[in-house]
């Protein structure tokens, strides 16, 4: 056995404790309520494999055992029971974009912001310091496209569409899904988490100063 089939397993151990702690973190901040998410990490693109969480299950109670390995083609090839519905989609942004991780949360804001806006196939946030959160932005004076596709339940069309979007959006750290949630990657399992955190929080602020302008 050489030291790297050695040392996936491992890896894939302590990434899925990660993964763990932060659904659970996301769940408390009503990010993920019922079965709602999934999260994703790459463990090596040669061979191509990708431990993702399970179908249906409570992320209330998520636990390791939730977690399956899969191949490039979306087979299982570790763990019990059958990967999230959207599994598709995780494979498609591993495909195209450099990431190590993707997650997929189903919040109030993201939710109510992907449907005022999908006429305009996405919106610009802008001006804010929490911006800098990030990769590779510096300023609160960057402009964030935020993309905004269509919801469908045809996993391989969506994924194909995620794919136009992210070659048409190079520079983009994540996109929403049309009356469903946000999709965000990073390099690693803790940018990605910072990614939910920092892009969550400025669609909170955007729906709350919406809804303050619309009151007075
Ligand atoms: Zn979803």
């Amino acid at each position: 056995m050489s030291m790297a089939q050695r040392e996936t397993p491992c890896k894939g151990k302590e990434d899925i404790n990660a993964c763990v702690g932060v659904i659970r973190s996301f769940y408390d901040r009503g990010w993920l309520l019922g079965t709602a998410g999934n999260f994703s990490v790459l463990l090596s693109r040669g061979p191509f494999r990708l431990v993702i969480t399970a179908s249906g299950i409570d992320k209330g109670a998520i636990a390791p055992e939730h977690f399956l390995q899969l191949d490039a083609l979306g087979n299982v090839v570790e763990g019990i029971g059958r990967p999230t519905a959207e599994s598709g989609l995780h494979l498609a942004v591993l495909e195209s974009v450099n990431a190590g991780a993707v997650f997929h949360t189903h919040s109030i804001w993201a939710t109510i912001l992907s449907i005022i806006h999908a006429s305009n196939d996405g919106f610009y946030i802008e001006g804010y310091e929490m911006l800098k959160g990030l990769h590779g932005v510096d300023t609160h004076a960057h402009r964030e496209w935020i993309p905004i596709i269509e919801n469908s339940q045809d996993i391989p069309a969506l994924s194909d569409r995620v794919r136009k979007l992210i070659a048409e959006n190079p520079k983009a750290h994540g996109f929403l899904i049309r009356g469903h949630g946000l999709y965000t990657w990073g390099e690693t399992i803790q940018e990605t988490k910072r990614h939910v955190e920092i892009i969550e929080f400025l669609l909170e602020v955007i729906g709350r100063h919406r809804t303050m302008l619309l009151e007075t």
